[in-house]
């Protein structure tokens, strides 16, 4: 089976404890809404803790030492970059007023977040993650191209970010042109009865989503992949684990939609199809016909962006998931928009 189904009850009640403590530091519905989709991906990467710090590269024999590539005294760990570490305070000391109370608190990284973020108002926690994610983006600087930035430095940029994204929040009532014009690229729910499945897949990751008539969520699948250099194979190796987890999963009704012209022709034809690319399609058709009503469309990249960001979250997870409850919460705006058309 193409799909490795390693979903494990310890695993989903850990990642249930992480999701919690996310929504503990943001709320499910307040301070996510405002929040790029990036910073959210940060946190949500944090929190699960998948960033790849060297500890976490040395556990998986990636680099030979496990040491901080900044004070080179400890072992890189979340929690140690984005706080412990001396340079890492050094960043928190220049915040103002109760953040920079907060630097003698120690712990796991969530228990962090969640220690200082109760004492702090909305506009103070969107700081504090988005300094995180400056000092992590420092780090990478510094490891890949040896700049280092002074602490001010740092958290003056993260101040303007936040500032820029207020400005942007207040200007949101008057939508330009360019964005209805965009508006018009939407996805769209299945008809009642149906199940939609998108999918997408880069060159190391891949993502689906499986979704109802009223656009509930009911699957979700992202995982790392084997390279491919071959952006046809690719897609058409995605489109095969898309229609895999869906009779997995017992779907009998449903929509495959992804945004690649080519393929979604390809497996519409009845001519079968050659090469390696061919054989991957013919594949599918056969699957297609085993049972079920199905109906294969195209669609934009821009109406598949939950799907895309599945498959960029791919590369990230150590191992595929497939999730039918807790979903990622990173992905709760965008799945909020596209259900929303
Ligand atoms: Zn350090």
């Amino acid at each position: 089976m193409p799909i490795t189904w390693l979903w494990r009850r310890w695993r989903k009640r850990k990642l249930a404890v992480r999701i919690t403590s996310y929504h503990a530091i943001y709320g499910r519905k307040s301070g996510i809404s405002g929040v790029p989709e990036s910073l959210n991906f940060f946190l949500w990467k944090a929190c699960n803790d998948i960033l790849p710090t060297k500890e976490k590269l040395f556990k998986r024999k990636v680099v030979p030492d496990p040491l901080c590539p900044i004070c080179m005294s400890a072992p890189e760990s979340i929690s140690h970059i984005l706080w412990t570490c001396p340079s890492a305070q050094d960043v928190w000391a220049e915040c103002n007023g109760k953040l920079q109370k907060s630097v003698c608190i120690d712990g796991d990284f969530i228990e962090i977040l969640l220690k200082v973020g109760q004492g702090l108002d909305e506009d103070e926690r969107h700081l504090m993650v988005t300094v995180a994610r400056s000092i992590w983006l420092r780090r990478n600087k510094l490891v890949f191209e040896g700049i280092f930035q002074a602490p001010a430095t740092v958290v003056r940029s993260a101040r303007e970010q936040v500032e820029a994204l207020d400005n942007v929040t207040r200007r949101h009532s008057v939508p330009s042109p360019r964005s209805i014009a965009r508006e018009e690229v939407v996805w769209k729910k299945p008809p009642q009865g149906m199940v939609k499945i998108n999918w997408d897949r880069g060159k190391i990751g891949m993502g689906a989503i499986v979704r109802d008539h009223s656009g509930k969520v009911i699957a979700m699948t992202s995982g790392p992949r084997e390279f491919v250099n071959d952006p046809s194979l690719v897609e058409a190796l995605a489109a095969r684990e898309a229609v895999d987890l869906s009779i997995s999963l017992g779907f009998q009704n449903c929509i495959l939609e992804g945004d690649e012209l080519e393929l979604i022709n390809a497996i519409t034809q009845d001519e079968p199809c050659r090469g390696t690319y061919g054989q991957i399609v013919n594949d599918i058709k056969f699957l297609l016909l085993q049972g079920g009503h199905w109906k294969v469309s195209h669609t934009r990249r821009a109406a598949n962006g939950t799907a895309h960001l599945l498959a960029k979250m791919g590369l990230l997870l150590l191992v595929s998931q497939i999730w039918t409850s807790d979903f990622p919460p990173c992905l709760d705006d965008i799945v909020r928009t596209e259900q929303s058309f």
